[in-house]
């Protein structure tokens, strides 16, 4: 496939931009640790060298009060450029271009100094913001205008003026969060004084070579959020303040839609930057859910955009673009926007990286050098484990050999793509299959190698990869007929009655109860995403929100657990209140404290506090947790092997495909 909307270049009049792919912002806490902004350097630099058109960085605050956290980065002095010039000289060495972006959080800041329009909470804060004077206001402009000159003389191309999901600036322009009786509250227009203002005097004090990327939220998705009509306004005025591009937000931080993970369809929100294009001259770029080149050229052709905004994407794949214009796309390395090694360690303050790629933010330290000496390997296995070990083990000129039993590469990334939401897995299967036959991996399907095979082949190195063995019940009638294991279901070899029980609420019990629950698939994808979660592509209110309408679920679903507390606290902490958000649309029933007594013919026998009770179910899928599989290891060094365990093979608790491919990545680095 050929991309000549995507990797045509963008004409700004005084520079060109070289094709239509912006890296957008994401803070990857790089810049808060010592030494991080050579990190950063070389992190920036290998994106601009896979040739992405331009890059924002995470953001960067104008003043101490606007900070993510106390001590989190800002740009305030003359004495901070240096390290921002370490950034914009290795960019600029790969033929790059780097805008930084201006964030102030308002609101939304973790500290206690915050500051915001009106004193009101944030509903995902616990700090208390103070309202801001008109002295307060003022200095603020000035700072985001002291903050773009600096950043100018730091060498940065432009920067980007945030000013979306639910931010200071998004803070002034709703009515939600700015209650104020001067000048900067009540009607509209007062309300965009600030972010007017701001764009106007960086325009004033930067010149006309110097980009301004203004992200506008252009879908609030909460309540007392801006009307389009207030969209539009806020755009024209914007791009008369002297806005190069304008860049889409989608939903505050505490909006109850989710708008990144993988269950939003690709491009789910592309309509909404296409509703603003024949409203304003300078270009527009689109966001959100938007992971392959395949999908940005759809969103360009189809007129949504000028520009497409990817992220994550260049997280899990630096050389995606590379790779579009040198026709590989087949080898892109696809996010699966699963968020559990991004944003999941940006809230955990720790450093981001990728579940599919784990030298993404981690460049100085994690390097796939040739090998000294090429070594004979066998890996057992051809799961996310396998999978990534063999691929590097090969890449670094060793002959690899994987034996795979099943007749199919990508191991339980086979059943986490049947999952309603989670079709994105299959990429990563994909790309490993790819990556299998050019570095020439002798890939053997089909085959359950065992210990004496491995021993009769002398190979150099034997990596076990070989994964789990799903727990199994052992009460009275674990062996009944309704007793199915979550594999079977997945797999389609069970199709589970009207009524099911789910024994065990961990993440593939979450997985299984949204399978179980899921209506016929909806041809517009994207349409029944919308009325789900209730937005309102018809954007008749402030904020574009509706009631949901969720699909009814046909089946009647009970999800238990043995502990007590609520159901869903070891999911992904970015990603889990969507999960249950979603069971609880499908009217999935939660039971916790459960003591499991027995199955047989009328169901599941439990006892919940002493009440005991029997749920008249037709199957009972068992999704109780998984067990090392460590035959083959035992047999291997009763031989006296030295076998390496990787991924499931080594320790199945707490396991998931981010460990597992850090884990095999790390020892095909060494090996
Ligand atoms: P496995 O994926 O179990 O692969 C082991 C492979 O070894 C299998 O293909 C097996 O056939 C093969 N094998 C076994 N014995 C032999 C032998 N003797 N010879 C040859 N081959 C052999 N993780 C996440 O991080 N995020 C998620 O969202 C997520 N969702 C999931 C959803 C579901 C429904 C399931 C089931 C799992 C999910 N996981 C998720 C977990 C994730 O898939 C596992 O952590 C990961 O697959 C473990 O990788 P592995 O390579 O160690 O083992
Ligand atoms: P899990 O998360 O450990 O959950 C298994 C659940 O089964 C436990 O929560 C436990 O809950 C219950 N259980 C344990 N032993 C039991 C027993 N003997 N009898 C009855 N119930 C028992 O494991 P999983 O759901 O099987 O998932 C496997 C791995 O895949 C996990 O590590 C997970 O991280 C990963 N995964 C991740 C995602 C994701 O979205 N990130 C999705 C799917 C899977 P109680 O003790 O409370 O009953
Ligand atoms: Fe995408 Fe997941 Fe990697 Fe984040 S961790 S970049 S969401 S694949």
């Amino acid at each position: 496939m050929t991309y000549p909307n995507l990797l045509a270049p963008l004409d700004l009049g005084w520079t060109t931009i070289k094709n239509r792919v912006l890296m957008g912002s994401m803070h990857t806490n790089l810049e808060e640790i010592p030494g991080g902004f050579e990190r950063a350097a070389v992190y920036f630099a290998e994106r601009a060298k896979g040739q992405v058109g331009i890059i924002v960085t995470g953001g960067i605050a104008p003043n101490a009060e606007g900070c993510v956290a106390a001590h989190a980065a800002k740009l305030t002095t003359n004495e901070e450029i240096a390290r921002h010039k370490v950034i914009t000289d290795a960019v600029h060495h790969e033929d790059g271009k780097i805008c930084m972006q201006i964030l102030h959080t308002g609101r939304y800041g973790y500290h206690p100094g915050i500051v915001a329009p009106s004193p009101i909470q944030a509903p995902i804060n616990f700090f208390k913001p103070r309202e801001m004077s008109e002295e307060d206001i003022e200095r603020t402009i000035d700072d985001y205008v002291q903050c773009a000159l600096l950043a100018q003389k730091a060498g940065y191309d432009g920067v980007e003026i945030m000013g979306s999901e639910g931010y200071l600036i998004n803070q002034f322009i709703a009515r939600r969060t700015n209650h104020r009786e001067d000048q900067w509250g009540g009607d509209y227009q007062n309300r965009i004084k600030f972010p007017i203002k701001i764009v106007k005097k960086t325009r004033e004090a930067v010149g006309e070579h110097f980009i301004i990327i203004y992200r506008l939220s252009m879908l609030d998705l909460v309540e007392d959020g801006s009307t389009w009509p207030e969209v539009v306004i806020l755009a024209k005025e914007i791009e008369k303040a002297g806005a190069s591009l304008i860049n889409t937000g989608i939903g505050w931080h505490e909006a109850r839609v989710p708008t990144i993970a993988t269950l939003v369809p690709r491009k789910a929100f592309a309509w909404v930057t296409k509703k603003l294009k024949s409203e304003v001259n300078i270009p527009l770029i689109a966001v959100n859910r938007i992971n392959s080149p395949e999908t940005a050229e759809e969103v360009l052709s189809e007129g949504c955009a000028d520009m497409v905004s990817m992220a994550r994407p260049m997280l899990a794949d630096a050389d995606l673009v590379l790779k579009a214009m040198e026709g590989r796309s087949d080898e892109v390395n696809t996010c699966i926007a699963c968020n559990q090694a991004c944003l999941d360690h940006t809230f955990q303050l720790k450093i981001s990286s990728c579940l599919v790629n784990p030298r993404a933010c981690h460049e100085t330290e994690i390097n796939y050098v040739p090998a000294a000496e090429i070594k004979n390997i066998a890996v057992v296995g051809g799961g996310p484990a396998g999978l990534a070990f063999a691929h590097i083990a090969a890449l670094r000129g060793h002959r690899v050999t994987l034996y795979e039993a099943s007749g199919t590469l990508g191991g339980q990334f086979q059943l986490a793509k049947e999952v309603p939401g989670k079709e994105e897995y299959k990429e990563t299967v994909r790309y490993f299959e790819k990556m299998m036959s050019k570095h020439q991996v002798d890939v053997r399907i089909n085959h359950r190698v065992n210990h004496q095979e491995l021993l009769s082949l002398n190979y150099d190195e034997i990596v076990l990869a070989n994964g789990i063995i799903p727990r199994k019940l052992t009460i009275q009638g674990h062996d009944h007929k309704k007793v199915v294991s979550y594999a079977d279901v997945l797999r389609g070899h069970v199709v589970a009655g009207n009524r099911v029980a789910i024994i065990g609420a961990g993440g593939i019990g979450f997985d299984v109860a949204t399978y179980l629950t899921h209506s016929q698939p909806n041809e517009n994808e994207i349409r029944a995403f919308l009325q789900e979660w209730g937005v309102d592509d018809m954007y008749q209110q402030g904020g574009g929100l509706k009631v949901p309408q969720p699909e009814p679920s046909q089946r009647e679903v009970f999800l238990l657990k043995r502990s007590t507390g609520k159901h869903g606290a070891t999911l992904g902490k970015t990603t889990g209140w969507i999960h249950k958000a979603h069971l609880a649309h499908k009217k999935v029933k939660m039971l916790a404290d459960v003591n499991y007594i027995k199955v047989d013919d009328q169901g599941l026998h439990i006892d919940i506090k002493g009440e005991q009770s029997v749920l008249n179910v037709d199957h009972v899928v068992v999704c109780a947790g998984q067990e090392p599989d460590r035959r083959l290891f035992d047999a291997l060094s009763a031989e006296g092997l030295k076998p390496h365990l990787i991924g499931g093979a080594d320790e199945a608790a707490e396991l998931d495909a981010k460990r597992a491919i850090h884990q095999a990545c790390t020892l095909a680095s060494q090996i």
